[in-house]
């Protein structure tokens, strides 16, 4: 990032801009959009490729720019820095299925989680061997559905940490990266003992019934979405495919996540409790 000057920022965010129309922005309209000089935009083009944050594509009627991951990256993260929200990016601390996690720091150095949304890249792959069209249709939609995903999750975690959930705190979101508090601990999943299974268990089934009584069900709610902290204590990181008690299969998703803390507790912890909750507990309040 060091290397790019506000021009060629300038040039990256006329490309993102172009992008909501156009699958391949051609050098005219990012000129237009950008307000510089078509010969000034060539030049700062060229570097955005070498850098791999640009890529430039034949197409069938024309050729054009299409922002890369990286370029979409780097509006974000600069956005962040010029907000006074991040200082920094760390190591990458998380590969999900459609996000990297990596810790970052704000300007005082504080630590932070930086969740990238990455909606589209295994399909991209999938699709790769298959016809151009398709590709470039995806490629698109990357950047869309993405930026919607972070948002999504921001506007979910902000709910629930305001209503004393036990989630990161959410700290900032821009485009498709969400800010939020470092949780220090482990992944239920990499935890083998726990001093105290039973607890755990019961705190575990009883967010289930907190979040139901608060009109939501979890539907994902597994080892890898739920973190123990330095405290022992549960909390959410992620939430998918989170819906209303008022969806139609709302049962079935509730029923789903208490059978699936049972199983584990009972594979991983030898440990099995007579009881759990229903659907009919769930009494909205
Ligand atoms: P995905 O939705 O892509 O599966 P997750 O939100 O589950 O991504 O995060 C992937 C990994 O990153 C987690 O398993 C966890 O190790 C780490 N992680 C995510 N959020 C935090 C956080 N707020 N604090 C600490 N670690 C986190």
């Amino acid at each position: 990032m060091r290397y790019l000057e506000a021009q060629h920022f300038r040039v990256l965010i006329a490309v993102e801009m172009g992008m909501k129309n156009h699958e391949l922005v051609p050098l005219a309209l990012i000129s237009a959009i950008a307000g510089i000089h078509r010969g000034a935009v060539s030049k700062a083009l060229s570097d955005l490729i070498k850098h791999k944050l640009v890529i430039y594509e034949r197409g069938k009627r024309y050729d054009g720019y299409r922002i890369n991951y990286l370029g979409y990256d780097f509006l974000a993260l600069r956005a962040l820095c010029s907000r006074g929200i991040v200082g920094s990016v760390g190591n990458q601390i998380g590969v999900g299925k459609e996000s990297d996690v990596y810790v970052g720091g704000d300007p005082e150095l504080n630590d932070l989680v930086l969740k990238l949304h990455r909606l589209g890249r295994i399909s991209f792959r999938k699709l790769k061997e298959k016809r151009d069209y398709h590709k470039k249709r995806q490629y698109c939609s990357w950047l869309y559905l993405s930026r919607i995903a972070a948002l999504k999750e921001f506007t979910f975690l902000k709910v629930l940490h305001d209503k004393k959930f036990p989630v990161p705190k959410p700290i900032d979101v821009c485009r498709h990266v969400i800010v939020m508090e470092l949780i220090d601990g482990f992944p239920l999943s990499r935890i083998e003992h726990v001093p105290d299974p039973a607890q755990l268990y019961d705190q575990l089934v009883s967010l289930i019934v907190r979040l139901g009584r608060y009109g939501l069900i979890h539907g994902d709610f597994n080892e890898f979405n739920l973190m123990l902290n330095s405290k022992g204590e549960p909390m959410i990181i992620d939430f998918p495919q989170m819906v209303s008690i008022d969806h139609p299969n709302a049962e079935f998703y509730f029923n789903r996540d208490v059978i699936c803390i049972r199983d584990y507790f009972r594979r991983k912890f030898n440990y099995e409790s007579e009881e759990y909750p229903k659907f009919s507990d769930v009494e909205r309040k």
